[in-house]
């Protein structure tokens, strides 16, 4: 699934209403804990990055009519790539948080 970063969804994106970090967001709705102790591969960029360098990313796919803003767990650098990488990963969609 190609994806890219949404460019300034931070400032439109409060936080979560009921989690701490839009990270913690994305594990509670993919089932997943990326322990912040242990190292994870980054879905962008393929190298094994300590947990608490992720973020959860809003990203928006590529190539589809879907233009939903998602979250992705990210490591740093990634959060801030302007191009559009492949990632395999679960696709937790913000409407989510209204839950
Ligand atoms: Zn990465």
């Amino acid at each position: 699934m190609k994806i890219k970063n949404i460019t300034g969804s931070s400032k439109v994106s409060a936080k979560p209403k009921h989690f701490a970090s839009w990270l913690q967001f994305w594990e509670h709705f993919a089932g997943q804990t990326l322990t912040r102790d242990k190292y994870w591969i980054c879905p962008a960029c393929g190298e094994s990055i300590l947990g608490s360098n992720f973020d959860g990313c809003h990203v928006q796919k590529v190539d589809s009519t879907d233009q939903k803003w998602y979250i992705v767990p990210l490591c740093d650098a990634c959060n801030h790539r302007t191009d559009e990488p492949n990632v395999n990963v679960t696709l937790v969609s913000v409407a989510d948080n209204n839950k």
